[in-house]
């Protein structure tokens, strides 16, 4: 794929041009954005193009919902609302001067009739394209759709950029110029500099809830780091395949096998897998709820693990001593409700003060992005990435 700065600025002007972003920004229970750093690091691609008129079309996904259009774009179920993407991004954006409006389609003459009234400069938002059934599984005919006669497609969603499907991959089969935005060539840069420097010893801390596509990362990852913590909700499936009462935890059960496969390869290529020592556990999930910090092996009376303990914080902040690179994805445990928020909030703060210290700290993924913006140590960090399993893939 070329570059954008590529295209000659001339080429811009009066254009369509498509850009897949990552707007899968991470909400509350009420469906408000809590972090809005995906949006906030899409904009410099999207400002140079409107500032050079063309005409823009954002698509994104956002979370995981059942698709609810064929690929036709003929509805075949109700709508999840909560999966809509938000209204707010329509604001961030004019609030940095783009004239945007949202659709609620990704095709269909809706789409086309509100392209074709553009004028240069201005910005249209299309619904979340994982509403379509042919989005994940990269249908020919759903991607040429979306294509929409586009003259440009723009690669922007760092985020999900390993994924295969529709808008990310098959779409540029049907437009002629494909290039890679602003936010991406920023990523592949930082993550090269990781890969190429001198970076051993390499930590890789994993945690948060995205269990099952995590744990392919980390088999790769296994040539490059000499360590690997593991946190929050990852943590339960490792626990319960060494045989530890974990209770009523999260857990991906048919991940047991995969997990010990992990452990071995580890053992064989000599890095040191670290689980956690004691865990806090609740009887339900809520800040009101009981909750205590027992030993990793004592029983968890049927409540859940939702954070590291004490003990596991300062091993793991110990063994991060002689590290020189460090990379975070995924909270060590459910910082969003403040009695299981510490042993993110002590990594975060650790890893904040290694990074000032020449340690190259990378963190990335929604939530942990969030976590890292929540306890306000963006500005040390080395490089905050947008993707969190795109960043692990692209590094291992
Ligand atoms: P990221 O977006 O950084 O890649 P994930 O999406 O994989 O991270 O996971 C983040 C979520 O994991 C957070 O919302 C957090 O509440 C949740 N989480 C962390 N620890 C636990 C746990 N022990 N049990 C359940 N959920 C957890
Ligand atoms: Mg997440």
């Amino acid at each position: 794929m070329l570059e954008l700065n590529t295209i000659p600025t001339e080429e811009i002007n009066g254009k369509v041009i498509i850009v897949r972003v990552d707007l899968n920004v991470p909400v509350d229970s009420n469906g408000k954005i809590t972090d809005d750093t995906r949006i906030r690091s899409s904009l410099p691609t999207i400002k140079y193009l409107t500032n050079h008129g063309g005409k823009i079309i954002i698509i994104s996904h956002f979370g995981r919902p059942e698709p609810c259009f064929d690929s036709e774009g003929n509805q075949c179920k109700e709508i999840n609302e909560l999966h809509r993407l938000p209204n707010e991004i329509v604001d961030t954006y004019s609030a940095n001067g783009i004239t945007a409006k949202k659709l609620n389609y990704c095709i269909g003459d809706i789409v086309t009739k509100a392209i074709s009234n553009m004028i240069n400069g201005e910005l249209i938002i299309l619904e979340n394209v994982r509403f379509y059934t042919g989005e994940c599984l990269n249908e020919e005919s759903f991607a040429q759709k979306l294509a929409n006669s586009a003259d440009i497609f723009v690669m922007d969603a760092f985020g999900t950029s390993h994924r295969k499907h529709a808008s990310t991959l098959g779409i540029q089969n049907f437009v002629k110029t494909c290039v890679t935005g602003f936010l991406m060539e920023k990523e592949i840069y930082y993550l090269n500099l990781v890969c190429h420097a001198n970076t051993k010893p390499l930590a890789a801390i994993i945690g948060g809830s995205k269990i099952s596509t995590k744990l392919r990362v980390i088999k790769s990852l296994m040539n490059k780091c000499n360590k690997i913590f593991i946190g929050g909700g990852m943590a339960n499936t490792f626990l319960k395949a060494k045989g530890f009462d974990v209770g009523s935890s999260l857990v991906e059960n048919n991940m047991l096998d995969e997990v010990k496969e992990i452990e071995d390869a580890a053992q064989n290529s000599n890095v040191e897998l670290l689980l956690p020592i004691d865990v806090v556990i609740s009887k339900s999930y809520s800040n009101d709820s009981d909750h205590r910090i027992i030993n990793v092996g004592d029983s968890c009376d049927e409540w859940m693990i939702l954070d590291i303990g004490p003990k596991t914080v300062e091993l793991y902040k110990e063994k991060f001593t002689d590290c020189k690179t460090i990379i975070w994805n995924g909270p060590m445990g459910v910082f969003e409700l403040d009695n299981f928020s510490l042993g993110t909030k002590e990594i975060a703060y650790n890893l904040s003060e290694r990074a000032s210290n020449d340690v190259t700290v990378i963190v990335g993924g929604g939530d942990s992005v969030s976590a890292v913006n929540k306890y306000n140590i963006a500005d040390k960090i080395t490089h905050i990435s947008t993707g969190g399993g795109a960043m692990l893939e692209y590094l291992s």
